[in-house]
C-alpha cells in the first residue's frame, strides 16, 4: 500500500506530517496513493480529493474541527494504528458533476464536494434553468450555486440556503443575487432536489462571459452552450474514526 500527504503550510501541520512519515512504513507515491492524508482545514481536506480523487481520504484537522477532517491532533496516533491495521471505517461521500456543452461536445470539468457555482462578479448572467430537460425558470443575477449536502454548510448556507443532513442524498440550488422584477423572476428560495435529478443552466446571452467553481477550483468559461450538473457515479472515500454525529458538527460550529 502507498500513501501520500497534503498538508496545510504551518508549523502544527508539518509537525503532524513528519510524525506520520517517521511512523507508517509504506511507500510514499504522489503517483498513485492508496491512501491521502489531508492535515489541516476543511479547504485541504477538499484539495486534497481533488487531487487523489481515488485514494480513501484520512482528514486530521489542525485548527477546531472542521466539517470533514475525522481525526484531531490527539488522534494522530489512533489514525496511524488504524492505518497499520487496517482498522477504520470509510464512508462514500457524494460528489456533483460538472460538465460543459458546447456545440460539438460535452466535457467534464470537474467534480465537487461541496458546491459548483455559475457566476459573473461584475455583470448579470442571464440563464435558462431547466431540471430534467424541462424548463423552470430563467434566473438572472449573479449566479447561482449548487451543492451538495456536506456543502450546505459552505457557501449554500452564507447565501441562506438550507442545511442539509448528511445522511440525506440531495443537491440544492441557491440563488446569488437574483434580480426579481415584473421583467424576471425566479423562485427565489433555495430549491433542494432529489439527487437522481439532473439540473442543466442553458446560455441566454452569447457576449456574457462566467465563472464556473468548483469547490476552492475557477475557470473562466466564454463558448459555451449550457452547464450539466448532476450526482457523480464518482464518490469520495473517506476514512473515519469516532464518527461524530452530522448535528453535532453543526451544533459545535455554528451554535455554541
Ligand atoms: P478556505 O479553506 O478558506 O475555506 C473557506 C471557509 O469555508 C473555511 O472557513 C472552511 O472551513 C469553510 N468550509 C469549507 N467547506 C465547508 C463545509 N463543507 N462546511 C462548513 N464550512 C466549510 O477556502 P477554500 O479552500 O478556497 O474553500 C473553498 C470553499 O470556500 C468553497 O467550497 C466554498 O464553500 C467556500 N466559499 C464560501 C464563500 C462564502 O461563504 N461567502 C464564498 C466563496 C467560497
Amino acid at each position: 500500500m502507498k500513501y501520500i500527504t497534503v498538508v496545510k503550510n504551518d508549523p502544527e501541520s508539518k509537525k503532524i506530517e513528519e510524525k506520520i512519515k517517521n511512523s507508517l512504513e509504506l511507500e510514499y507515491d504522489p503517483k498513485d496513493p492508496d491512501y491521502v492524508i489531508a492535515i489541516g482545514g476543511d479547504g485541504t481536506i477538499i484539495k486534497a480529493s481533488h487531487r487523489y480523487p481515488n485514494a480513501i481520504l484520512f482528514g486530521v484537522h489542525t485548527g477546531h474541527l472542521g466539517f470533514y477532517a475525522n481525526y484531531t491532533i490527539d488522534d494522530v496516533d489512533e489514525l496511524i494504528n488504524d492505518i497499520k491495521n487496517n482498522t477504520y471505517e470509510c464512508h462514500n461521500i457524494d460528489l456533483l458533476s460538472c460538465e460543459l456543452k458546447t456545440k460539438n461536445k460535452t466535457i467534464l470539468l470537474g467534480n465537487a464536494l461541496n458546491e459548483i457555482t455559475i457566476i459573473t462578479p461584475l455583470k448579470t448572467l442571464t440563464l435558462d434553468v431547466f431540471i430534467d430537460n424541462e424548463f423552470f425558470e430563467t434566473f438572472k443575477g449573479t449566479g447561482l450555486c449548487i451543492s451538495t449536502p456536506f456543502g450546505s454548510t459552505a457557501y449554500n448556507k452564507s447565501l441562506n440556503g438550507a442545511v442539509i443532513d448528511t445522511s440525506l442524498s440531495a443537491i440544492q440550488v441557491t440563488e446569488i443575487a437574483a434580480i426579481n422584477s415584473n421583467a424576471y423572476r425566479t423562485l427565489a428560495s433555495p430549491l433542494v432536489l432529489s439527487s437522481n435529478r439532473e439540473i442543466e443552466l442553458k446560455r441566454k446571452n452569447y457576449s456574457e462571459k462566467m465563472f464556473v467553481t468548483i469547490d476552492h477550483e475557477s475557470k473562466e468559461i466564454d463558448n459555451y452552450v449550457s452547464i450539466i450538473i448532476k450526482l457523480s457515479d464518482n464518490k469520495i472515500k473517506m476514512a473515519c474514526h469516532n464518527q461524530e454525529d452530522h448535528l453535532k458538527r453543526i451544533r459545535r460550529t455554528f451554535l455554541k
